[in-house]
């Protein structure tokens, strides 16, 4: 088993950006052109996102309770206005530990960009966080949780480590999916490097079925990793050599930062997607006697130098 620091979890105070961000990119399935601000935020604020396009369109907290859809993305709303592909947006927000920021967006959906969180990471970087007065309140796990469904689970216990680490497995039937696996112990600046750049991925037999179905428009090689019956058809090839399950993992991030708070804890994910991730997230927020919200003052991170990662992520 190897492992890779990627979440840092020794933060005390809470962050929002240095400085506002604006990007435009294509969204995956309207296939349309979407603008998007980000915006430095006050203590307390969380992830707010914002309709642009929509006149009075209401602040749409990111947070369990607003999510209206889980099918292909994670989408939340309030009063019949939405924004869909929160995920890979909010796994770089939960990554790099931004606590704070509005989002204004044109559209219905955060553009997909490569597909990845690479871009967001890049901005956030570039931006720089600024810290604010308030303590950065962590969810620390007590007693496992955990949602089922047939084969597939995600389960979350508690992390001796006073970690947040995650065992991820997926188990498709094709040949270049069958069985990976990734455990990371999130932790630090290899967040970018561990998941951040992993591509989502789909099966050139569904695209037919999602366009049909009015998804996917904007689905291209520069956004996904696209996998015939025998090869993948992106000619670059793939990132990593288990780039699909890393990418699980992203999206995995993005959907338990809805939780509200950074999560000290370890969970292990078998086949889990959207719908499962959101399910593990309401039934945190159902048993408030298996969690508590602390401020979180941990032992020193430990560094590990950055040729022992890389080797270690080889050996993956
Ligand atoms: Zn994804």
């Amino acid at each position: 088993m190897a492992y890779l620091l990627l979440y840092n979890p020794g933060m005390k105070m809470q962050n929002t950006l240095r400085n506002k961000i604006e990007f435009s990119g294509i969204g995956l399935h309207t296939g349309h052109e979407i603008n998007v601000k980000i915006l430095p935020a006050k203590e307390d604020t969380g992830i707010v996102f914002i309709r642009k396009d929509v006149p009075s369109s209401p602040f749409i907290k990111a947070a369990a309770e607003n999510v209206v859809a889980t099918n292909y993305a994670t989408t939340i709303g309030k009063r019949g206005v939405a924004v869909s592909t929160i995920e890979h947006l909010m796994a770089a927000f939960y990554g790099l530990g931004v606590d704070n920021a509005v989002v204004e967006i044109d559209g219905p959906e955060v553009p997909i960009m490569d597909g990845s969180a690479s871009h967001f990471i890049d901005m956030i970087e570039t931006s720089g966080l600024k810290q604010l007065e308030s303590l950065k309140k962590y969810l620390v796990i007590k007693e496992p949780i955990k949602v089922a469904d047939r084969d597939k689970y995600v389960i979350i216990s508690p992390s001796e480590d006073n970690e947040f680490i995650v065992d991820y497995s997926i188990d498709f039937a094709h040949p270049f999916l069958t069985k990976q696996s990734f455990s990371g112990l999130f932790s630090g600046d290899v967040f970018r490097d561990g998941v951040g750049r992993a591509r989502t991925f789909g099966f050139l037999r569904d695209l037919e079925m999602l366009r049909k179905n009015g998804l996917a428009k904007g689905g291209s090689l520069d956004n996904a990793i696209v996998i015939s019956d025998t090869e993948i058809l992106n000619e670059e090839g793939l990132r990593y050599p288990d780039e699909f399950v890393r990418h699980k993992v992203l999206d995995l991030m993005g959907d338990i930062s809805l939780v509200g708070a950074p999560v000290i804890g370890q969970i292990k994910a078998h086949r889990s997607g959207h719908e499962l991730n959101h399910r593990l997230v309401q039934e945190i927020l159902k048993w408030p006697d298996r969690w508590e919200l602390v401020d979180y003052t941990p032992k020193d991170t430990v560094e590990i130098p950055r040729h022992r990662l890389i080797e270690k992520m080889a050996s993956i």
